[in-house]
């Protein structure tokens, strides 16, 4: 068995070598990757070499979306078994500190998380990984689906923080992938009504073919004012900004409804003009998210049941050879591509 992965040589160049096959450990088991996706991070670090202070030492391995085959198993190993299909969790925490033990182990200051520096990725055929970070996929889902379970994760995490069910109208600020996993998600949590925004008209129209109720083009329309007409002027009891702007952010507080929650979702690297004052008058919550917690589990079975459905998102397909086209799509044409996927 020969190894390959994808190395980022320099901000913007990014190339498939040979390289080791690696040597698991008992609790670890070798995986011959199928599938991995090109995450909103994986671009930002191939384009500017870091994410804020969080810089890459190159040679540097991306990835961290990724589902394949278990090949090897080590002693210790009993979740999984030779020949299963897995998914991957990217981010596993140190298991012993207050958050670990608490269960919030995303918060886990010793958290070892796929391509986030100084960890590398998962852009290789074949990859070691703790057995407690691997799950099974039934038979009915498959690694292409698997593959976008952790953005799926996110979109979660998002809907459990901002308490999604079946009384809340929900108002999901940006369509891009993060954008449509939320909706997805409170689809899955039976959401009253869910309301999204976009400035690009094929994004909406992915976003309401996936279950979403009303589309508003913010790019033409007043969307607060539209937003007032589809909820008997009170606003959405839940908003989600994963749009990651600045603008949109500072507007939410106009958005939600009195005593309703805002959950951040989206990056901002720019400051916020926040009116704090109009949040008070209110009485609304901001919530953040961090990446997501005990979600990959139910996140296949609700696949499973068929309560999501992965497969409508469609997403672009490269062969791991060609990872530099990936993201030459993803960053060129982002707007028209959901998700890009490499497959192995
Ligand atoms: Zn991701
Ligand atoms: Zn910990």
């Amino acid at each position: 068995m020969e190894n390959r992965e994808a190395l980022l040589l320099e901000p913007g160049k990014i190339q498939v070598f040979p390289c080791e096959m690696p040597v698991i450990q008992d609790d670890e088991v070798l995986v011959k990757m199928e599938y991995c996706g090109v995450c909103g991070s994986d671009v930002h670090y191939f384009r500017f070499g870091g994410i804020g202070r969080r810089k890459v030492t190159f040679p540097y391995v991306l990835g961290h979306e990724c589902t394949g085959e278990v090949l090897e198993i080590g002693s210790k190993v009993t979740n999984v078994t030779v020949g299963d299909k897995v998914v991957m969790e990217p981010g596993l925490g140190c298991g012993h500190c207050e958050y670990c033990m608490t269960g919030r182990y995303n918060l886990c200051e010793d958290m070892k998380f796929m391509a986030t520096p100084p960890y590398n990725g998962a852009f290789k055929k074949y990859m070691a990984y703790p057995a407690r970070g691997c799950f099974k996929l039934p038979e009915s889902v498959s690694t292409l689906e698997g593959a976008m379970i952790e953005p799926l994760a996110v979109g979660m995490h998002a809907a459990r923080r901002g308490e999604v069910d079946n009384s809340k109208v929900v108002l999901i600020t940006g369509m891009g992938c993060i954008g449509l996993m939320t909706l997805l998600s409170c689809k899955a949590m039976n959401a009253q009504k869910i309301i999204v925004t976009d400035i690009f008209q094929n994004r909406l129209e992915k976003a309401l073919e996936l279950g979403a109720d009303y589309a508003i083009n913010v790019a033409e329309t007043d969307m607060l004012e539209k937003l007032k007409e589809l909820t008997d002027e009170k606003g959405a009891d839940v908003v989600f900004e994963t749009a990651g702007r600045a603008q949109t952010a500072a507007q939410n507080v106009f958005a939600v409804r009195r005593g309703g929650v805002i959950v951040q979702v989206g990056t901002i690297a720019d400051p916020v003009p926040y009116q704090f004052n109009e949040l008070g008058k209110i009485e609304a919550d901001i919530r953040s998210v961090f990446r997501y917690r005990n979600i990959f589990p139910l996140a296949i079975k609700l696949i499973e049941k068929g309560d999501i459905d992965l497969k409508a998102v469609d997403p672009d397909i490269f062969d791991f050879e060609d990872v530099d086209k990936a993201f030459d799509t993803a960053i060129n044409r982002g707007n028209e591509v959901v998700k890009c996927i490499l497959k192995f």
